[in-house]
């Protein structure tokens, strides 16, 4: 019989993992990237249980977890106190009851991990360079023509596309709305950063409209920061390239924290900002032979540190239909559908809403503090419907 040919649109975390996934299901993938190599932008990486029971299935947790941090607690300050609000032990007790750690790893160890493990497989074939400009279904293929004038045919086209998805135009004219928060990101040396206890933790600092989280990587040689500010210059209708969560308005944001959150935001670089977006769920993602993924499918705030956990989540789903059903895609790409709108549609509501009890700096926000102040700090299961095992997967 012949493999069902897949081409997949978006070389990231989540297209590469959909890459090994459908190659061990018996596919036969083409991946096209449009950035000119295999790259991610942007410094560390929190990946919960969840994500790592993905990688292990697709045999590459080893070569990840070679790179990884491993926070011995996940640590909630107030930013403006400087105060601990609580912290969860991620410890051995921790690893037991999900079965696998929480990690942070820099993007780049990830996706070259995804590369290497893509580039053992002779069923994928990686190309860059290729940005998808126009998407074709004909009923019986996908034809895809690019920028640099080639075309590619496969059976079926799976849009990983990221957040301003070409292929989620072909499904949807919903557009990710802007959060008005913008974030810095970067990592320095370790020796820069003010001493504290706990400077393997992995921690976060919450305000009225701002957060910081801090974490080393690469086995404590680099040490991560993303500053994360709501723009008083945003207005509605302003795009990401307008002149809005500026180095100055970052500065400004930051000039109410305490003595040591304000003496860590410097060290970030002010050139590069990444405006914040989100999308309410879409009551679907597929269409005819074109399914999405990821950032694609289902654009999240990264609040609950869960975008790549969960595009990481939807490959595994995705090469469990495609296992099971073969080249019948419709069948695959709706069970698929079935199987992963609800659980990223509940996350993309409870970042948002998580966002919004950090961020408050009203009664909301005094609650939710309280409510951190007073939590069992023996007892995580109010994350078990984010880190266990659950059904979807299989
Ligand atoms: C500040 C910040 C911090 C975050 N922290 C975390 C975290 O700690 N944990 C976590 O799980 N998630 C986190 N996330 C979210 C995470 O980064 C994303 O959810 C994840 O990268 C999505 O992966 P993806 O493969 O779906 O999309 P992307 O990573 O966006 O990949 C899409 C790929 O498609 C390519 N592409 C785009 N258009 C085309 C085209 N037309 N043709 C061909 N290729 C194309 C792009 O070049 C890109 O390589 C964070 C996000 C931000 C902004």
């Amino acid at each position: 019989m012949k493999s069902p040919r897949l081409i997949i649109m978006g070389g990231g975390i989540g297209g590469l993992a959909t890459a090994l996934a459908a190659s061990a299901a018996g596919c036969e993938v083409q991946v096209l990237e449009k950035a000119e190599r295999f790259a991610e932008l942007g410094a560390g990486l929190q990946l919960a249980p969840n994500a790592s029971r993905v990688l292990q299935s697709l045999g590459i947790l080893d070569d990840v977890h070679k790179h990884a941090c491993f926070p011995p607690r996940l640590v909630c300050m107030d930013a403006i106190t400087g105060k601990q609000l609580t912290y969860v032990e991620a410890g051995a007790k921790f690893t037991e009851r999900y079965g696998y750690p929480y990690f942070v790893v820099h993007r780049a160890d990830l996706l070259d991990a995804e590369v290497a493990a893509c580039r053992r497989r002779s069923g994928i074939a990686l190309a860059s360079s290729k940005e998808v400009v126009s998407i074709a279904d004909t009923g019986s293929s996908v034809r895809v023509d690019c920028a640099d004038g080639s075309h590619y045919e496969a059976d079926a086209l799976i849009g990983a596309d990221g957040l301003w998805s070409t292929a989620r135009k072909l499904i949807t004219d919903q557009l990710p709305a802007c959060s008005e928060y913008v974030a810095y990101r970067g990592t320095t040396s370790p020796e820069r950063i003010p001493q504290r206890e706990g400077l393997d933790d992995m921690t976060i600092w919450i305000g009225p409209e701002l957060h910081l989280v801090q974490y080393p990587l690469r086995a404590g040689h680099v040490y991560n920061q993303v500053a994360v500010f709501r723009s008083p210059r945003y207005r509605a209708g302003m795009g990401a390239g307008d002149d809005w969560g500026t180095a100055e308005e970052f500065v400004a944001a930051f000039s109410k924290t305490c003595n040591y959150v304000r003496s860590c935001v410097p060290l970030l670089d002010h050139y590069r900002r990444w405006p914040m977006y989100f999308a309410e769920p879409l009551s679907g993602w597929t269409r005819g032979r074109v399914t999405l993924l990821g950032d694609a499918a289902h654009p999240m705030l990264q609040y609950l540190a869960q975008g790549a956990c969960q595009a990481l989540e939807d490959a595994v789903c995705l090469g469990r239909e495609l296992q099971a059903h073969g080249d019948d895609f419709a069948t695959v790409f709706s069970k698929y559908e079935a199987a992963r709108r609800p659980r990223t549609a509940r996350v993309q509501r409870s970042a948002l809403q998580f966002g919004e009890m950090k961020h408050d700096g009203g009664p909301l926000g005094a609650r939710f503090r309280r409510y951190l102040e007073e939590r069992s700090l023996e007892d995580c299961s109010e994350l078990d419907w984010l880190y266990a095992e659950h059904a979807d997967l299989g």
